[in-house]
C-alpha cells in the first residue's frame, strides 16, 4: 500500500470512529426463548422437536448470537422426547439457563417450594451445560414477588447460588399467538394465520419503537434490549420474519451477558410486575405498545 492510500484509509477509518456516536444509536437486542423445551399448543403434526429446530434454524439463518433458553426439567420428565430439544439447542452452540422446575409462579407467603424448583432444575442444567455458564435466571411470569421481602429473599437465594436475573426489557406478550395458530393451523385457515403473522410483526414493531422511546426518555439513550420470546410452534413459523424485521429497522443482535453488561443492568432493573407492584421506576418489561388482536382468543374456535 501506498503512503496516500495508506493516509487515507487512516483518515477514513478516523472518520468512521467520529461518527460512532450517531451510529451507536442502531438498537441492540438480545434474543432470549423462555419455556424450553415445551411452551404452549402444538398444531396437530407438529413436534417440540420440530419446532426447536426451526428456532435454532432461523437464528443460525440470522448469524444470531448464543442465545439464551430457560428450560423447565419437569417438562423433560412429562414428556422425555421433548429432551431432545436441550441437546439440539446446546448442539447448536445456544446456552440454557433457570426458569424454575414446572415454571412455578412465587408464592408470596411460603417461598420455600419456589427456591426449591429453582434447585431441583439444577442437575439437568448442569448435565446439558457442562462446564458453560448456566447460572442466569429468568422469572415465570416475570413475577418476583409483590414485597420487597419476597423479592430480596428470592434474590438473596440466586445471588448465593451465583445466578444473575435475566431482565427483560423489550416483550410484546409474543405468546399469546400460539394457542391461536394452533387452532387455525388445525382448520386449515390460511386467512387466519395471515392476519396473526401480519398482527404480530406489527406487535414487535410497536413493541421496540415505544421501548426505545421509553429508553431515550428516561436515559437519553438506548440501552442494549432483552427481548423475551417462547418457543412455541407460532414463534418457531415467524421467527425467521421477526428476526429480519428486526434488522431492516436496524437492530443488531448480541448475548445476554453483552447487553447486561450495559451500566443500566447493573441497576436493579425489576421485572416489570414487582415495578409497578412496589412502585419503583422503570421503564423495563411491561409489553410495550403492543398491538394484539381483539378477537385473538376467538380466532378459528369451533362453532
Ligand atoms: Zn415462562
Amino acid at each position: 500500500m501506498t503512503r496516500p492510500i495508506a493516509r487515507f484509509i487512516t483518515a477514513l477509518a478516523a472518520l468512521a470512529a467520529g461518527a460512532t456516536p450517531l451510529t451507536a444509536a442502531a438498537q441492540q437486542i438480545a434474543l432470549t426463548f423462555d419455556d424450553l423445551p415445551s411452551h404452549s399448543a402444538l398444531p396437530k403434526g407438529e413436534t417440540r422437536v420440530g419446532v426447536a429446530a426451526r428456532v435454532i434454524a432461523a437464528l443460525d439463518e440470522a448469524d444470531a448470537p448464543p442465545s439464551y433458553g430457560f428450560i423447565n426439567g419437569g417438562s423433560v420428565v412429562a414428556d422425555p422426547e421433548s429432551g431432545r430439544v436441550l441437546e439440539l439447542w446446546r448442539a447448536a452452540g445456544h446456552p440454557l439457563g433457570n426458569h424454575t422446575w414446572t415454571h412455578m409462579r412465587l408464592d408470596d407467603g411460603d417461598r420455600g417450594p419456589f427456591k426449591a424448583e429453582i434447585a431441583l432444575n439444577e442437575p439437568l442444567l448442569a448435565a446439558v451445560m457442562g462446564e458453560a455458564d448456566w447460572r442466569w435466571f429468568r422469572y415465570p411470569y416475570l413475577y418476583e414477588g409483590a414485597t420487597a421481602e419476597a423479592r430480596a429473599d428470592v434474590r438473596g437465594f440466586l445471588s448465593g447460588r451465583g445466578y444473575r436475573v435475566a431482565s427483560v426489557t423489550l416483550s410484546f406478550d409474543d405468546y399469546a399467538w400460539n394457542e391461536p395458530y394452533a387452532r387455525c393451523a388445525d382448520k386449515g385457515d390460511a386467512e387466519a394465520i395471515e392476519r396473526l403473522e401480519a398482527s404480530f410483526l406489527a406487535s414487535a414493531r410497536a413493541s421496540l419503537i415505544q421501548a426505545r422511546a421509553r429508553s431515550k426518555a428516561a436515559l437519553g439513550r438506548d440501552i442494549p434490549y432483552v427481548l423475551l420470546m417462547h418457543i412455541g410452534a407460532f414463534d418457531a413459523r415467524i421467527l425467521p420474519r421477526l428476526l429480519d424485521q428486526y434488522r431492516r429497522d436496524g437492530a443488531t443482535f448480541l448475548t445476554l451477558e453483552q447487553a447486561q453488561a450495559d451500566p443500566f443492568y447493573a441497576g436493579d432493573t425489576q421485572t416489570p410486575l414487582a415495578t409497578d407492584q412496589l412502585g419503583l421506576p422503570s421503564f423495563a418489561g411491561e409489553p410495550q405498545g403492543s398491538v394484539i388482536p381483539a378477537d385473538l382468543d376467538r380466532m378459528c374456535r369451533p362453532g
